[in-house]
């Protein structure tokens, strides 16, 4: 039997001549290299598959481990770890962006094809006066986001993305598609709540759907020099917003300014008190890149280190060309926003019950600059030089976010050892051959990620 890369080609290509994409088809190949949001995985992988259902997709699976070709899943293309989402010449995308089915159940769950953006999803429960839990940015896709813990605006209020979803539509690799719900499958639906690609393609996230709700959005920015009372500010509102799930923030510390997000559940006719921290402060100045890098690290609130990562930040920063930006953003996570996980069953990502701070460092530079690697190191310094400040203040936690780590830091192994164990004997039992660990070209892996 024909085995490698053209040989998967050549036989996708006879059961599916419309839908193989390859070098020979010169602008479509183009189009389909650049499709990735992020500009890093723009690289030229042996052939691009566009499929429309499931159905489709099992077949192509079925050939990918007939054939032992390389794959790998993409829906936006919004992780910027090159070979998670895209791929090189020795390897396969299978784009799954056409499973776009919307359907909403008598219960109130939302059952979406794993395709769908959120902003897709978002119109379309908003024009049934409903919500689920997604991400902040209407571009980013379900499937990563979901599968990687997905922290929303309001984190406390509801939970993670992955504690909204009921039920996972998954196929296997054996070709059987199943569901992960709380009744079936249960060891299933506990590992993809954060356990990413390593058990199965989603074809389908169930969610749990919230009424509409009004919130007040701000953005402020701030003078950078304030950053001892910005962090003032920003502790005070972490500590306000374990009495208060209603409240939401981030503070991205940015190249030339802060820019401070303040989210608020609901629409009171006063300035909910919950931000007053930040109302008094006088730094407040009146306001696309897409080749990014980034690195995370999880820690509880200090004061003190926020100040000191400010420091080293403007540091690290120097060393960058004018045109890189290097920039970082405290997100806050509380104790009711684990506590929702737990509610829901749990999650495989083994949060502490303690109020933290999930840091997110991004360098973001221009695609025609050459030096990757110098945005590479700079996030990369960053993150090593706030783990050691954390560390020294007893403030470093273990758990990493999948959705803000770069590729060579340890996620899975960051959720403990029981959930390592939990995760390697749902992979062991839905995935005997271990597929997705042996062909999948790249993710946070249980092959070489604990
Ligand atoms: C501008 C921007 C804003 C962001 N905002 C947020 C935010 O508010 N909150 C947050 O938590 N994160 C946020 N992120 C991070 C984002 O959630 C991750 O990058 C996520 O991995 C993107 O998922 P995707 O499906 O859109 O992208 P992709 O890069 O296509 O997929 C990401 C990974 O998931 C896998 N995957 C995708 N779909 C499936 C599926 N159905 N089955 C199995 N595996 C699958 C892919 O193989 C890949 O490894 C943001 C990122 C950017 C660039």
């Amino acid at each position: 039997m024909a085995t490698g890369t053209a040989a998967a080609l050549d036989q996708l290509r006879t059961i599916f001549p419309n839908k193989v994409v390859t070098p020979d088809i010169e602008s479509e190949y183009q189009a389909a290299v650049a499709t990735p949001w992020s500009q890093t995985c723009w690289t030229p992988a042996a052939g691009y598959m566009y499929l429309s259902n499931v159905q489709e997709l099992t077949e192509t699976l079925a050939i990918v481990k007939k054939t032992g070709v390389k794959f790998t899943i993409r829906t936006t293309g919004h992780n910027p770890n090159v070979g998670f989402s895209s791929a090189d010449k020795t390897a396969v995308v299978l784009d799954i962006r056409q499973l776009q089915s919307k359907e909403l159940g008598s219960d109130g769950v939302a059952r979406i094809g794993s395709g769908s953006t959120w902003g897709e999803v978002y119109a379309w429960l908003e024009k049934q006066k409903l919500s689920a839990i997604g991400g902040r940015d209407q571009q980013v896709g379900l499937g990563g986001f979901l599968l990687g813990g997905g922290m929303g605006a309001l984190p406390n209020l509801y939970g993670l993305g992955a504690d909204g979803v009921r039920n996972f539509e998954v196929l296997l690799a054996d070709g059987r598609l199943v569901n992960a719900n709380a009744k079936e499958n249960a060891d299933l639906y506990r590992a993809l709540k954060g356990g990413g690609s390593n058990f199965g393609i989603v074809t389908r996230f169930d969610l749990d759907t919230h009424p509409l709700i009004n919130v007040q959005y701000t953005i402020n920015l701030y003078n950078p020099e304030d950053y001892v009372e910005i962090n003032k500010a920003t502790m005070a509102i972490q500590n306000a917003m374990e009495n208060d799930p209603k409240g939401g923030l981030f503070t991205n510390s940015n190249n030339g300014f802060v820019a401070v997000g303040l989210l608020y559940g609901d629409t009171p006719s006063e300035r909910p008190s919950v931000f007053k921290p930040f109302h008094n402060l006088k730094s407040l100045v009146t306001t696309e890149s897409k080749k990014r890098a980034i690195c995370t690290i999880t820690t509880k609130v200090s004061q003190e280190l926020y100040d000191d990562v400010y420091k080293s930040w403007t540091e690290v920063c120097k060393s960058l060309p004018t045109d890189y930006v290097l920039h970082y953003t405290i997100q806050p996570m509380g104790k009711a926003g684990v506590q929702a996980g737990k509610d829901r069953g749990e999650n495989i990502m083994g949060h502490e019950s303690i109020p933290q701070c999930w840091w997110v460092f991004t360098c973001e530079w221009p695609q025609e600059a050459s030096d990757d690697a110098a945005a590479q190191k700079a996030v990369d310094t960053i993150a090593e030089r706030a783990q050691l400040l954390a560390k020294e203040k007893r403030a470093l936690l273990d758990f990493k976010c999948m959705s803000f780590a770069t590729a060579s830091q340890t996620v899975l192994g960051s959720y403990g050892a029981d959930n390592i164990k939990r995760m390697q004997e749902t992979a062991a039992k839905y995935d005997p051959e271990g597929v997705f660990q042996k062909l999948q070209n790249g993710g946070f892996l249980l092959r070489d990620n604990i």
